[in-house]
């Protein structure tokens, strides 16, 4: 069985010190194809990603998070692009709008997330989509941008929060939704509901760490390994079997890393 972690923040100073046995032990778990996300907020933030990629099983993810809108320029684009040439750089993100914490403003997320699809659509990238408290400014940017006509995979929406209609008009977009060790949370009852309503040919696992610690880690720092807990929570929810679940979520982010 072969585990997916689609989201992880493996550059992140909590792993300054132990990163080679975090690897180590996601490998023990079986999580062997995991997607290091990079946000990028300034030149050479992308070091030690690349070096990362080096490894068998781990790929790319690089992008200017709606956190760090501000930033965005010229320059910050052009880096992006010349490190989307790297044949391990599957996708652009996370890219998207965060109006909860707003540390960029409206304006500025809306702005770069546009103009980072754009780049995505020119070099025939996916792209990995971070949409918090944004439900409309989501949907109406990213209904604009994808026609969803042919049948292709267009994105992720990753640590999905969203309700199930949300999720069904990003499916009809071409989007595959990315749960994390939020549906393990006692009190996550309605994003279950949406775990179950997904079809499974448009799920995909992730841990989103080092946040977001599946039961019985929550509060700690996250890592892949614990990506097992999230895939065992969605063949639970499912009722399907986890070879079942490991092999549909396989399939599915290969689109991604294929196209
Ligand atoms: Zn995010
Ligand atoms: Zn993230």
């Amino acid at each position: 069985m072969i585990y997916v972690d689609s989201h992880v923040h493996l550059d992140d100073a909590v792993y300054e010190k132990d990163r080679e046995e975090v690897l180590y032990r996601a490998q023990e778990n079986d999580v062997r194809i995991i997607a290091a996300v990079c946000c990028i907020a300034k030149i050479g933030d992308a070091d030690i990603t690349l070096s990362l990629m080096e490894k068998e099983g781990i790929y790319g993810i690089f992008g200017v998070h709606p956190h760090d809108a501000r930033y965005y320029n010229d320059e910050l684009r052009d880096y992006v692009m010349e490190i989307m040439q790297h044949p391990k750089a599957i996708a652009i993100g996370e890219i998207g709008l965060d109006y909860h914490y707003n540390y960029s403003t409206k304006e500025e997320q809306l702005f770069t997330f546009e103009h980072q699809i754009e780049i995505a659509q020119k070099i025939n990238k996916p792209i990995v989509v971070h949409s918090r408290e944004a439900r409309q400014d989501t949907l109406e940017l990213l209904s604009r941008l994808y026609d969803g006509e042919s049948n292709k995979v267009n994105g992720i929406m990753h640590c999905y929060s969203g309700d199930v209609d949300m999720a069904m008009q990003c499916i009809r977009l071409g989007f595959l939704i990315s749960f994390s060790g939020v549906i393990t949370f006692e009190n996550a009852v309605r994003i279950r509901d949406v775990v179950k309503k997904v079809p499974m040919e448009y799920i995909l696992s992730e841990t989103d760490s080092p946040y977001l610690a599946p039961v019985p880690h929550r509060g700690k720092r996250n890592e892949p390994a614990y990506v097992v807990k999230v895939t065992n929570k969605i063949s639970e929810i499912k009722n399907l079997s986890i070879k079942e679940v490991t092999e549909s979520i396989v399939l599915n982010i290969k689109k991604v890393i294929g196209k």
